[in-house]
């Protein structure tokens, strides 16, 4: 399987090459704001081949409009009901004005069905993105209309293999040579802050499962739920 990089570097090349008037992006919730990167990146900078313009993956872009769940429950019409009138108006600085909807999956039918509208009949130059890990919760009659791609990062766990021996009474003296190994993982990795944030996850699951061995606690429990957060070996 390629990496999550050559997967994100295809997809920005296919959408610049020839650019669809809709996409379904399936890719896991951590890894959603790399996708946004690259296609921001692919449909709204200047330049896309050379140095980025730096205004296309800035904080806010004239041209793309993009709603998510945030701490809602759904995504309901009213977020996405001005998405019509303003795809009418020209883009400002970029080639095309993008409409993304992040979690598309909790969007309500309404929702979905106004934006189905905007995907059958859109004015040029309009692109919608629907960015989503659930693509079956996505309307079918709208997702059968978008260029299907899946993301996937195909990193093992990263930790796993260093752990030590969970049944060795002795095992939290090994922890030194664990996070040893994490340090020189976080710095492998530390251009991609979510298998950092995956990194520091595991290592909290290890010094907590240390902190509740020391008062003794259930030696078996600890041991299932570190493989739950942390994988086997
Ligand atoms: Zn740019």
């Amino acid at each position: 399987m390629r990496s999550f990089e050559d997967q994100l570097g295809k997809l920005g090349e296919a959408v610049r090459r020839r650019r669809g008037h809709a996409y379904l992006v399936e890719v896991s919730r951590d890894d959603e704001p790399r996708v946004v990167h690259a296609l921001r990146r692919a449909l709204l900078c200047t330049h896309p081949l050379g140095e980025s313009c730096r205004a296309c993956t800035g904080a806010a872009h004239p041209d793309w409009t993009e709603v998510e769940l945030g701490s809602a429950r759904s995504i309901g019409r009213a977020e996405v009901a001005d998405f019509p009138t303003r795809a009418l108006v020209p883009p400002l600085m970029a080639p095309v004005r993008v409409f993304a909807v992040r979690n598309a999956d909790r969007m309500t039918p309404e929702a979905a069905n106004l934006l189905l509208k905007l995907v059958e009949e859109p004015p040029d130059p309009v692109v919608v993105v629907l960015i989503t890990d659930r693509v079956h919760d996505v309307l079918p009659t709208l997702r059968s209309r978008c260029r299907w791609v899946a993301v996937r990062d195909a990193a093992p766990a990263p930790l796993a293999p260093k752990l030590p021996d969970w049944t060795d009474p002795g095992w939290s003296e090994t922890l030194g040579s664990v996070s040893e190994g994490l340090r020189e993982r976080v710095r492998a990795c530390k251009e991609d802050p979510a298998t950092v944030r995956r990194l520091i996850d595991q290592w909290d699951a290890v010094v907590s499962a240390a902190l509740d061995l020391e008062q003794n606690a259930n030696r078996e429990i600890v041991r299932r739920r570190l493989e739950f957060r942390v994988g086997r070996e």
